[in-house]
């Protein structure tokens, strides 16, 4: 899970980590007002957005008068911003953070990353900050230090000093990037982070070590273990399809194509994608709906992956060890009954109850196309799919 830049500083200043003074907005005005408390004579009004790269897509703006954060923000608020990182769609702009503008020596990149290589955590840093790790790694990659931590141990002062010298950080800065480290280092295993990343930790002009900007990322898995994290989740920053599967229990990833599959497994649903491409079609999304699944739940995937407006026909492959076949066909029965059937729904069940669940989907009554095997399923899906859309389109050209 991703969180804004203003709670992850939030929450690496409470670990010891140096920020700007800086405050949240929900509208111009009150940005303002902000700056103003801040105090100061520069501000800058940063888009608060998942995603990086937000300075070269007009996602940050400096600032001299009250007149010029409005004027800022009004273009800010409610846009979508498009980075590199977001795809074509972007991603909204419902909050801006306003901080006291520094003036800036040198920068640096500083990230923590699982390395699962080394199966440690990993500092990453380069004298190169500013700019994104890859254009670094692509461009400069001898300035790139990096260090695993001994997780017996933690992360040690004289292996902060050794990084901070390897980046040229002048004697007196150096318990000042001791301390930022061991703030990043302490937030990232406390809190069960997956990525922390200061891009860029400045040097100020008046010999400050600051973070002018974080990011960080949490195992999702761990989230139950910190509420206070959990609840800093901002679903208008992700995909509303993949939110909505979430807070269903569903495993869903959302994809290009046109055969929607509803799958139980993970390495089910891989497969039944690939025979989708094999027999000439592209799957829509990947949706595990998991083991013992309720017919309730079958019918939450069903509506889920119906509200995409791109699936033009539904393909359910089930192997059914720990799910029980009647139980999915109940599933897929009421979610037809519920749901309007503008599209071709296909399902090959195999395994526990096999017998009940294809009664159930002959006796429904529902026109459901059945199959035997994963191919069989896979070509009269994506083979009923383009009969459907050659029928509209006939229907089409004669109205
Ligand atoms: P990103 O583009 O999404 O990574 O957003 P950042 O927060 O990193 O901001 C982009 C760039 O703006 C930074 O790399 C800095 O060079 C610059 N910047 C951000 N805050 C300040 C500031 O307070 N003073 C100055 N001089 N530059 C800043
Ligand atoms: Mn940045």
């Amino acid at each position: 899970m991703d969180i804004h830049e203003y709670q992850a500083k939030e929450i690496l200043s409470g670990f010891g980590v140096a920020v700007p003074p800086g405050a949240l907005a929900y509208s111009p005005e009150q940005a303002a007002y902000r700056a103003r408390e801040i105090g100061g004579e520069r501000w800058v009004v940063k888009a608060q957005v998942h995603t990086g790269g937000r300075g070269k897509a007009g996602g940050v703006s400096f600032c001299k008068s009250d007149r010029e954060i409005e004027r800022a923000c009004e273009k800010m608020f409610g846009r979508k911003l498009v980075t590199h990182q977001t795809g074509p769609e972007g991603k909204g702009i419902y909050r801006i953070y306003v901080e006291g503008a520094v003036p800036i020596e040198r920068e640096f990149y500083l990230g923590f990353v699982l390395d699962r290589s080394s199966q440690r955590v990993m500092i990453v840093a380069s004298a190169e900050g500013g700019v994104e790790i890859e254009d670094i790694s692509a461009e400069k990659p001898d300035s790139i230090v990096r260090s695993i931590v001994e997780p017996a141990v933690g992360l040690q002062e004289f292996q902060c000093r050794e990084i901070a010298f390897r980046l040229g950080v002048e004697p007196k800065l150096i318990q000042q990037m001791v301390r930022t480290m061991q703030g990043c280092y302490r937030a990232f295993t406390e809190l069960d982070a997956t990525m922390v990343e200061i891009n860029p930790l400045v040097v100020t002009g008046d010999d400050h070590v600051l973070a002018l900007d974080a990011k960080m990322t949490f195992d999702s898995n761990a989230l139950f273990r910190h509420p206070q994290v959990a609840e800093l989740r901002d679903k208008s920053q992700e995909d509303p399809r993949e939110a909505r599967a979430a807070d269903r229990g569903l495993n869903y990833v959302g994809l290009e194509g046109d055969i929607g599959c509803i799958v139980n497994g993970a390495g089910l649903a891989m497969a039944t994608m690939d025979t989708i491409k094999l027999a000439g079609g592209e799957p829509a999304n990947f949706l595990d709906i998991g083991g013992g699944a309720t017919p309730e739940r079958v019918a939450k995937a069903f509506r889920l992956v119906m509200s995409d407006r791109n699936v033009g026909a539904v393909l359910v492959n089930i192997f059914a060890g720990i799910n029980r076949c009647d139980w999915v066909a109940k599933g897929v029965v009421q979610a037809l009954q519920e749901v309007q059937l503008n599209v071709p729904v296909i399902v090959r069940l195999a395994g526990n109850n096999v017998d009940e669940g294809q009664n159930i989907l002959a006796g429904s009554g529902l026109p459901i196309i059945r199959a035997n095997t994963l191919t069989e399923a896979a070509e009269r899906a994506v083979g009923a799919w383009k009969n459907d859309i050659s029928q509209r389109d006939t229907k089409r050209s004669v109205s």
